[in-house]
């Protein structure tokens, strides 16, 4: 039995996964059924709580460090926050499962597994294109290692379902999983 009745849902993959898309997609979802839900964004902490950050291996840390704090903060006070973050390293995905066990909090970890290639002709912040053309350094999956996560609880294949029937997955997990109904 968990302390509260927060669920903190971690979205891993590479930029342009999907995992922003999916994540307010579940909260949109969340919301109309009346659940409390937060989207701690990775790209919204950079611009404010980690905007001091760069994307060296240390400061992904930190990074992760500070959005599960945050996540941690909204899931002992009862809301599902989703987290949308890359999060490339197998070291913080087990550093986040122990954080959130630390507190006796629920911690669902969903890989958004859409391959490089996909992520690449997506490219919806035109950031591959940037990282191709060498004016961003230190890019996920171009010259900066992305580790798959060793367990997830939950794997989306983005290139066989639309972001509704990803986002209908999630929400199905947690209501079998954490969400009680009555
Ligand atoms: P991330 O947060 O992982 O960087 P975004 O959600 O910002 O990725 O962008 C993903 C892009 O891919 C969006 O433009 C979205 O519409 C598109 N997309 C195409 N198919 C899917 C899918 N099945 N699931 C999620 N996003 C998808």
């Amino acid at each position: 039995m968990y302390k509260s009745k927060g669920i903190t849902v971690w979205l891993t993959g590479l930029s342009g996964a999907g995992k922003t898309t999916i994540a307010e997609l579940v909260c949109q979802e969340l919301k109309n059924s009346g659940l409390a839900c937060y989207v701690a964004d990775g790209d919204t902490l950079r611009s404010g709580i980690s905007s001091n950050l760069g994307f060296s291996r240390q400061d992904r840390f930190e990074h992760v460090r500070r959005a599960a704090e945050v996540a941690v903060l909204f899931s002992k006070n009862d809301y599902v926050v989703l987290v949308p973050v890359i999060t490339p390293y197998t070291e913080m995905h087990d550093w986040l499962r122990k954080r959130h066990e630390e507190d006796n909090l629920a911690f669902v970890e969903v890989y958004v597994a859409t391959s490089l290639g996909d992520c690449e002709s997506r490219d919806p912040k035109g950031l591959y294109k940037l990282a191709r053309g060498g004016s961003l350094e230190h890019f996920t999956g171009i010259d900066d290692v992305y580790e798959k996560p060793v367990s997830p609880d939950l794997i989306l294949d983005t290139a066989r379902n639309t972001p509704e029937q990803c986002a209908k997955s999630v929400i199905s997990f947690l209501y079998t999983r954490y969400i009680k109904t009555n």
